[in-house]
């Protein structure tokens, strides 16, 4: 099937409310321009190199989001031009986004990673350390970021109960801020979750945005 093909298909089995970033890592400009040819303006990138290169050579109108682990030296290469950071995982990385977005006159939309899977691989703020960290307030002295929501990867594993129980948690923890901290402020409404093998289930439990990439690209070259 032509990428063209498995998009026009995702897009069918996605409801209006949630969006489709396509995760085009790896894979070359022209992939993005065939997805982009049918509609397709999203798209998630994981490495920042790869990411300026790609928004050097193609349309100005597409919205890069930033899916990966960053690390804060390479903050300021993305942050003329992101639309999304999916996996702040720390404080000292909000600060250091918060510090390059006001050197390019800008406020950068962020979600906190949480860490919900049981593999110890994965980056992320416990339930707890966000809860104290948003608790504590200090997110509003960062005044060029936007905190618009939560991110979390599930255990790679072929238990959907599992995974279900985990997308449940990150939305519950979701509610739980909202509830608490964000109450008056829209903009809090977002829950990053859902991959090709589970973006299913991720969307019965509540996620906005769904990031997929094999699904629509094939499998990627390492
Ligand atoms: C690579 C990647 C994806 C896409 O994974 P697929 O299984 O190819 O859909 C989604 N989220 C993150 C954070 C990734 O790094």
């Amino acid at each position: 099937m032509s990428v063209k093909e498995n998009l026009l298909h995702i897009q069918q089995d996605i409801p209006a409310h949630v969006r489709l970033v396509a995760v085009s890592k790896f894979h070359p400009a022209e992939a993005i321009t065939e997805a982009y040819a049918v509609g397709q303006r999203v798209f998630g990138e994981s490495k920042v190199q790869e990411l300026c290169s790609k928004y050097d050579s193609l349309p100005k109108d597409i919205e890069w989001h930033f899916i990966g682990h960053l690390q804060t030296n390479k903050v300021k290469y993305i942050a003329p031009f992101v639309s999304l950071i999916h996996a702040v995982d720390s404080e000292r990385l909000l600060a250091e986004i918060n510090k390059a977005a006001q050197k390019a006159n800008r406020t950068i939309p962020c979600l906190l990673q949480i860490h919900i899977a049981s593999e110890d691989s994965k980056f992320g703020f416990s339930a707890d350390e966000c809860l104290g960290f948003i608790s504590s307030g200090r997110w509003q002295t960062y005044s060029h970021v936007q905190i618009t929501g939560l991110m979390g990867m599930a255990t790679y594993t072929s238990n959907t109960d599992k995974i279900r129980s985990e997308f449940r948690q990150l939305k519950s923890l979701f509610n739980e801020l909202k509830m608490k901290y964000f109450g008056e402020n829209d903009y809090f409404c977002e829950l990053s979750m859902g991959m090709s093998d589970d973006y299913r289930i991720a969307i019965e439990e509540g996620s906005t945005l769904v990031r997929i990439g094999s699904t629509i690209f094939g499998n990627r070259n390492y």
